[in-house]
């Protein structure tokens, strides 16, 4: 590499913005009233049940989902992987638990979700009031989800879901997962995975979870059947494998 290659690197950016100094310093104010709580939750091995509220005052939530919905705050997701930055310093159990409730389960639910869903779990995730999960790995399906073998098929106008997920984050005490699942008689390959808004009363779920002290470590969740209700789809059948890895 030339000196003139070189020289287009030292003249990069790292300088925050006004607006993203502000957030930051919103984010490490959560972090500083955080940590005293998640030590003493820490070493008494229980679980830290007042995360989600003092990051959902702080705004940290809702940072990357649109201001349309609840304490949404619209940043752009420079600014959010900046304060996840900041988060993961406090642990990677901390910042695990904002990732997966913005941008593995809002996420998605902002960009693919009906405008029934976004009003029905946008509005209290952003709050803090709704804690979500993402069930994509299984014990036999990790690097290549697309081998999963959790099946759905449609029985009297909901649907059932038959299978095993493993690792799923916040998977204790999320109100709702998103979980990933084939259709019972194949369509070939992934292309009929589908993604379902599992509520956490749903008949059936989850019929076994077990986790450790902290939910804010992964936990191993066991779903064996889970019902849910037929609404409105949020895209053609079978698209969710596609808008998983897009993701
Ligand atoms: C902290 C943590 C949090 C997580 N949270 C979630 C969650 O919220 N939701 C969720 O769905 N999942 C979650 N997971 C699961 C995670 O996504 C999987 O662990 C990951 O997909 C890898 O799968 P695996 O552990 O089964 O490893 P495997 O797929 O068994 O892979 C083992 C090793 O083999 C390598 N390997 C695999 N296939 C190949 C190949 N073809 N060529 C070369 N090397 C290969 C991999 O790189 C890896 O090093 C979490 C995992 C962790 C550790």
């Amino acid at each position: 590499m030339s000196e003139g290659d070189l020289a287009g690197i030292s003249s990069m950016n790292f300088e925050t913005s006004d607006e993203q100094s502000l957030i930051l310093k919103q984010v490490d104010r959560a972090c500083k009233e955080l940590r005293p709580v998640e030590d003493k939750f820490y070493l008494s091995h229980k679980y830290n049940d007042q995360t989600n509220g003092i990051l959902g005052q702080a705004h940290v939530l809702g940072m990357p989902i649109s201001s349309d919905y609840g304490d949404g705050q619209g940043v752009d997701l420079l600014t959010y992987a900046l304060a996840l930055e900041r988060l993961g310093r406090e642990g990677g159990g901390v910042r695990t638990f904002v990732s997966v409730q913005t941008s593995l389960t809002m996420m998605p639910i902002e960009r693919w979700g009906t405008p029934e869903q976004k009003s029905r779990y946008l509005e209290p995730g952003t709050k803090g009031e709704k804690l979500y999960a993402f069930g994509l790995t299984e014990p036999g399906a990790g690097s290549d989800p697309s081998s999963m073998r959790t099946d759905f098929e449609e029985r009297g106008g909901n649907f059932v879901l038959n299978g095993q997920k493993t690792w799923i984050s916040n998977g204790s005490v999320a109100h709702t997962v998103i979980v990933f699942a084939r259709p019972k008689s194949p369509s070939g390959g992934a292309g009929g995975i589908c993604a379902f808004l599992v509520d956490r009363d749903s008949e059936g779920f989850p019929s076994r979870t077990s986790w450790g002290s902290s939910p804010l470590t992964p936990v191993r969740s066991t779903l064996t059947t889970a019902s849910c209700r037929r609404t409105a789809s949020s895209g053609r059948a079978g698209r969710a494998f596609r808008w998983h890895t897009a993701h």
